[in-house]
């Protein structure tokens, strides 16, 4: 940005506040950047905020690449901010380099919804490490929450590790399963069974809609028997995002379960708790980026890369070797 004085991030914050659309945008493509300078400028912008932030549902939204997720954020999204809600959506996509932008690059994505005045939506910027993308998603999702936005969506492609990102950021974590998924269910059950809040069954309409209550039912009776009954029963829906059906019954169980996590308390001990996580996470990648930085580090570091490479060097003496090169300045 053109300067990151204190009054012109002063200014940006108070643009963001007032929920000008130009200054959101900044503010985001801010924290969003890769520049050393832009970092420290995004860490003040974002202490400036944090006030204004944490008033927001943050939900995470994920399931396998053709599941429906666009889809069915359009509907759900169209279902909210036609209830007078503002929603922001932001994406969690490291993968996005690599599968060619499953999440990305299809610009038809939730074409309706992005036109809406009351909604927003963001792409998370390709490339980069999860950890890195993880972070400016954070970041993004607390400007939009200091620009009032009460709903934050935070979508990711189901295929590994962002699953767990977006869990460690959001309120209620929704997983996208397809009908007829039989043989999904089997590999999926673990991360249901550690991530899941609410089960979402997609595409119950036409000649999959029986299929679609197959599902819902195999993934009833598979959660009745994985989850514990004092962790609260995860709930199964099935929805089309075609007709519409279950759209309103699901964002009805969705504020229930918010309303009693805000009641109970877990909204509040899971928020510490990922704001622990964060911490760590911060200083993982900034002890990391550190020592990457280092000039002896970084100039040992091919060699022994290829020391331990041939087997010539072990890897933790190549580590130890490294931090007291990392330690002695
Ligand atoms: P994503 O990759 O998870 O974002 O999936 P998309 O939203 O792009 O949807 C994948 C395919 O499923 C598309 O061809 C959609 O038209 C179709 N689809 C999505 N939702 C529904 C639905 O509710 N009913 C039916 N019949 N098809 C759907």
């Amino acid at each position: 940005m053109g300067g990151d004085s204190d009054r012109s991030l002063m200014e940006l914050a108070a643009g963001v506040e007032a929920r000008d659309r130009r200054a959101l945008a900044r503010a985001i493509t801010l924290v969003e950047s890769n520049r050393p300078a832009d970092r420290s400028a995004a860490d003040r912008l974002i202490e400036k905020l944090l006030p204004a932030t944490g008033h927001a549902l943050r939900l995470g939204i994920s399931g396998p690449p053709g599941v429906g997720k666009s889809t069915f954020i359009e509907a759900f999204g169209l279902h909210l901010v036609e209830a007078g809600h503002r929603l922001a959506v932001l994406a969690i996509d490291p993968s996005s380099r690599v599968s060619g932008g499953s999440i990305l690059g299809d610009k038809t994505r939730m074409a309706e919804l992005s036109r809406h005045g009351s909604a927003f939506i963001r792409p998370s910027p390709a490339g980069g490490t999860l950890g890195g993308v993880a972070r400016r998603t954070r970041e993004a999702m607390l400007v939009c929450e200091a620009a009032g936005f009460d709903i934050v969506m935070i979508e990711t492609v189901g295929v590994g590790q962002s699953e767990t990102a977006v869990a460690d950021m959001v309120d209620l974590f929704l997983l996208l399963v397809q009908p007829g998924g039989g043989d999904d269910l089997q590999g999926i059950k673990r991360g249901i069974v550690e991530l899941a809040d609410l089960v979402v069954v997609t595409k119950s309409d036409g000649a999959l809609e029986p299929i679609a209550g197959r599902t819902g039912a195999d993934y009833q009776a598979a959660l009745r028997l994985l989850r514990p009954a004092a962790d609260g029963a995860v709930q199964v829906q099935e929805v089309s995002a075609v007709t519409g059906k279950n759209i309103a019954a699901l964002w009805q169980a969705v504020e229930t379960a918010a309303k009693m996590a805000e009641a109970n308390g877990t909204r509040a001990s899971r928020r510490a708790a990922q704001a622990k996580t964060w911490l760590w996470s911060e200083l993982s990648e900034s002890l990391l980026a550190a020592l990457k930085a280092h000039p002896e580090v970084a100039g040992r570091l091919p060699e022994l890369e290829t020391q331990v490479a041939c087997g010539r060097v072990s890897p933790p003496a190549a580590a130890q070797a490294l931090l007291a090169a990392f330690r002695k300045t």
